[in-house]
């Protein structure tokens, strides 16, 4: 199997191809296909995987392109660190494409992701906490949002992050197709994925 046999665009195929990557890994192989299909799935995958463009690539080729200001896909994730190499993973295999995204988390003030988000968005990367604070404020527009991921779900909810998530899942469209990757198969999990996920596909890896 090759990243040819998946249904990507040639843009993408070409950031594939400028990143290294000469064949999926097994969570790319087992997850892509599901994830085109409009599935929602649960991932258990650790980091090293290649899990961030099993989801990526798939949700790239969903979003496609520029359109209207407000985001399209959210990638939730448990630290400012992850939302970044998350961001920079888009970056580099949205580099064809002219969609356009961005991480914003805690530590440094709202002010400028505010400004930026303005500017309209396909795709936003956030930690929950900076999520709710700039939506309550007025300035993130979520009926548009078509896909939510949640990254490194386990660590969310060891962070304790369950109350925000919850506050997100009650203010964005209930049609959606939700993504779901944790590095375990934590017990909570299973009240998550019954809340968040309809009629999930599981792999684990
Ligand atoms: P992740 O598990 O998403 O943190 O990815 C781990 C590392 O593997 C990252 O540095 C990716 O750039 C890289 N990677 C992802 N997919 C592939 C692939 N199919 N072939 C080679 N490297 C990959």
């Amino acid at each position: 199997i090759t990243f040819e046999d998946f249904k990507l665009n040639r843009q993408l195929l070409n950031a594939v191809a400028d990143a290294g990557y000469t064949t999926p890994t097994p969570v790319q192989q087992q997850t892509i296909p599901l994830i085109t299909a409009g599935h929602d799935v649960m991932g258990v995958a650790q980091t090293g995987t290649g899990k961030t463009a099993a989801y990526l690539l798939p949700l790239l080729m969903k979003v496609k392109y520029a359109q209207g200001l407000h985001p399209r896909a959210i990638i939730l994730s448990p630290t400012r660190e992850l939302a970044m190499q998350i961001e920079e993973s888009i970056r580099q295999l949205a580099k064809y494409t002219d969609l356009r995204f961005l991480a914003i988390y805690g530590g440094i003030g709202p002010k400028t992701q505010i400004e930026q988000i303005k500017k309209g968005l396909d795709i936003l990367v956030a930690t929950p906490g900076r999520l709710m604070e700039i939506y309550l404020k007025g300035d993130l527009v979520l009926k548009e949002l078509k896909t939510l991921v949640l990254d490194e779900a386990d660590k969310m909810m060891d962070m304790g992050f369950m109350p925000q998530i919850r506050s997100i899942l009650e203010v964005i469209p209930r049609k959606r197709q939700n993504l779901l990757f944790s590095a375990t198969m934590h017990p909570r999990l299973e009240n998550l994925t019954a809340e968040f996920l309809e009629f999930p596909m599981k792999i684990e890896v």
